[in-house]
Formats: C-alpha cells, structure tokens, sequence
C-alpha cells in the first residue's frame, strides 16, 4: 500500500505520559500497528520530536490509550497543524475511544479509530494518503461522521499482527537494548501478546468484560498459542534480547489446556510473567520448566486502588514461588505504600518477604503526586470528565520533575538500571521495617 512512501511521511508520535514511567512504553498493539503499514511509517517520542518531523509526515498517528497522554497528545496535534496544515492527524486507544467526541471537537485530532484498528487504520491512512473519501471505514469517527463499530478483532487478524519489529522507531529499539541489560525488568519490550479483555471483573480496569464489550463491541479474544509460542522463539533468536515480558495471565484468564503448546518447550530466556491470582505451586512450576529464569510480578493492590491484597496472599505467593527450583523466580509485589500504612504485620511479612527475593516494586500514585480517578470513571464521559482528564494528564509538579530527573541520571546503562534498583528496593524496605515496628 505505501511502500513507495518516504519514511517518515506516516508519523507515529508516543505522546509524553506523566504517570509510572510509561514515557518509553508503547502500547504492544501499536507495533503491530505500525508493522501493517509499511516502510512509510517512522516513531518518535514526544521528547524527540522535530519540526522537520512534522514537516515531513502525511499522516501522524497519535496513541491515546492510557488518559496519561491527552494533554501531550492535544499539544502535539496542535503544533503538527500549525506547522505542516496539511497532515492529517489520527489518535487511537481506548482513551481516544472514549473521548472521540471530545478530541475531534476540542483539538485538532481529524480522525479517530474507535476500539480494534487492525482493519480500519490501514484502510484510513490508505484513503488519506490516496485522496479517497474516508467515510465509509468501520470505527472511524471524523468532526462529519461516526461509523459504528462494526470491525472487531478476530483471532486470525491478531496472530497477524507483527509485535516485534520495531525496526521502524530506532529510538524505541535504543531504550528496549539498553532495559535489556538491567539485571531486573524494565517494561519496555519486547511484550508477547496473548489476549485482550479479561474474564475479572475489576471495576477501575479497561480490559474487563464490561468494558470491552463497550470499547470495542466484543468479549475476551486470544491469540493462538502457537502463535505466542513462535514469538518467544522469535525473541529467544534475537541476540540482543533476554528477556520477554507477558503481562496477559493465561494460566488464570485462559482454559487450562491453552497454555500446552507454549509450555511444552523450554526456551532460552528469562520470562517476566504477571499473575492475576496468587498462582498455585504447579503454575510456578510449569513457567520454572520452561525458561531460564523468572520475574514473576503480583499486584497486592486491590483493583488498582488503595487496598492491599491479604497476609495470606504473601504467603500462599511465597510458597508458590520457592517451588521455582533452577529457573530461581525473582518476584515484583507491586505495593500501594499508603494502604499499608495501617497495616503492621502485612508490613512484617512484606519485609521478610524483600529479604528473601530482593526486589519489591512501588506503585503509589501519592509519590509522584499523580492523584487516581475514582473506580468507573472512566467509563463515563461527559466534557467535565474530558477537562479533569486532560488536567490531570497535564500537571507538572516537582514530585513529577525530581521523578524525570532522577530517570534521567541514573538510567542510560547496565550499571545505572542496577543501582537504581538497588535504591528503590531498599527505600521500600527501610520504609517497611520502620511500619513493621509494633
Ligand atoms: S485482573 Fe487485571 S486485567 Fe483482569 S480485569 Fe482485573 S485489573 Fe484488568
């Protein structure tokens, strides 16, 4: 379709993100993407971004799906039109999904793709690119028209989808080499998807049934596990990688026999693996047969709020995971530090917990001053919610610089990642032994 097409003249710009580090993480689907639209397309991040960038696109893409990207998006799409009014600027993601309206009317965002792109974008950027009339493609939106969601993702279009090559954004391929030399996950690249949508039904979560059905009009849609098994084939092939990353729980979301084909193989790779539920000794033991080592993560925050998980939950946690054996499972507690302020002994068993596995990460949205919407929020808009949002997504605090200071000095090489590793880990741990205390 556009192979003629210089690179560059389809942009794609990963808009800043003022929340957990996600400036340098590009949604998985984004990739796949990218890879459907040919050699035309080139990424960059906000931060790198030129004017001869923008001179030189088409089309700029812009990924909204986290709401941490409006105001950076709003501001991006603004400058792209006042410098080159020709570009024709598309957002996509479940917050563009959302905001569609919002976006369309209150920035200079032409069009966006609701719900699943694989189909639409492809045949949007085609009609743009082609001078053809762009209103007849499904889950397109325009300040003229709103087509409905009539394009879902199939289990076919996904094991499609390319989510490896990254070729095409050089300085996305820098950052994921340089995370791949810390001792410790860094959550970059590359990610092996397995499903979208969820069978939990968190409330605060886009993934969950709910949710899907209302972004994307379909349930839960995995890929087929050979297909997630030659990724990790793939990956394990790549000189320069060591690690892959599965933030999709098949053990717990999937049928039981799904995860056969992928687990009868052992590859030579770590596996950073995220559980969903505390997982049974026997999951532990069939990730620990087929990699070389793991970092299994678990959220101790209750639907991503302010409640930690139960004591019983560290420890039924640990007895899973000493059952790892060779494959040694490092293990990330992803910890909400004000839910347990009240919480005394849980900060006891947390503590003897680091000392045993070393590595406890921190999510605590009151650090970086990044204040949380309340659970449902999100799936409710209205242009009072669209203002709260983009305020929120475009607070600058000093909480916020110390945190992009502090990225900035101490990330950039294997010997930073580790030592800034070390400083998180043992912040946490000083802050728990002193709660601890009866
Ligand atoms: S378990 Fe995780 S992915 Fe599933 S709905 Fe809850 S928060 Fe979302």
């Amino acid at each position: 379709m556009t192979s003629a097409l210089a690179p560059g003249s389809i942009l794609f710009v990963h808009p800043r993100h003022r929340c957990f580090g996600r400036d340098n993480q590009v949604p998985m689907g984004v990739i796949a993407l990218a890879n459907s639209l040919g050699p035309g397309v080139r990424g960059v991040f906000a931060r790198e971004l030129t004017d001869e960038h923008l001179r030189a696109a088409r089309v700029l893409l812009l990924d909204v799906q986290w709401f941490f990207a409006l105001d950076s998006a709003m501001r991006i799409a603004e400058r792209a039109k006042r410098i080159n009014p020709a570009v024709r600027v598309i957002a996509g993601g479940y917050s563009a999904t959302i905001f569609a309206d919002d976006l369309l009317q209150r920035s200079a965002v032409d069009f966006v793709v609701r719900g699943d792109a694989e189909r639409p974008l492809p045949l949007l950027v085609d009609a743009l690119l082609q001078g053809a009339n762009p209103a007849d493609i499904p889950n397109v939106s325009s300040r003229s028209f709103a087509n409905p969601l009539s394009y879902q993702l199939t289990r076919e279009d996904y094991d499609a989808g390319d989510y490896l090559n990254i070729d095409w954004f050089p300085s996305l391929d820098r950052a994921a080499r340089d995370a791949q030399r810390s001792p410790y996950p860094i959550w970059i690249y590359p990610f092996i998807p397995v499903f979208k949508g969820c069978k939990y039904p968190c409330d605060y979560c886009l993934g969950n049934e709910r949710a899907q059905r209302l972004l994307c009009g379909r349930s839960l849609v995995s890929r087929s596990p050979e297909r997630v098994a030659a990724d990790l084939r793939r990956v394990e092939a790549t000189p320069h990688l060591r690690r892959a990353y599965i933030i999709a729980d098949f053990l717990h979301v999937l049928e039981r026999d799904y995860a056969e084909p992928i687990l009868s193989q052992h590859y030579d790779l770590d596996l950073y693996y995220e559980f969903y539920r505390v997982p049974q000794p026997e999951d532990v033991r069939r990730l620990a047969r087929s990699f070389r080592r793991l970092f299994l993560a678990y959220f101790f925050i209750r639907n991503h709020g302010s409640v930690n998980a139960e004591a019983s939950e560290v420890e039924a946690l640990d007895r899973a995971t000493a059952t790892a054996g060779e494959a040694r499972a490092d293990l990330a507690v992803n910890l909400h530090l004000r839910g347990l302020r009240e919480q005394p002994a849980m900060n006891r068993l947390l503590l003897e917990y680091y000392r045993r596995h070393r590595w406890i990460n921190l999510i605590d949205s009151s650090l970086w001053d990044f204040p949380m919407p309340p659970a449902d929020h999100l799936l409710r808009p209205d242009p009072l919610t669209f203002d709260r949002f983009r305020a929120l997504s475009a607070k600058e605090t000093w909480k916020w610089r110390v945190r992009e200071w502090i990225v900035a000095r101490f990330f950039g090489g294997p010997r930073r990642h580790r030592l800034l590793f070390r400083l998180n880990s043992r912040f946490i741990a000083a802050l728990l032994a002193r709660r601890a205390r009866p």
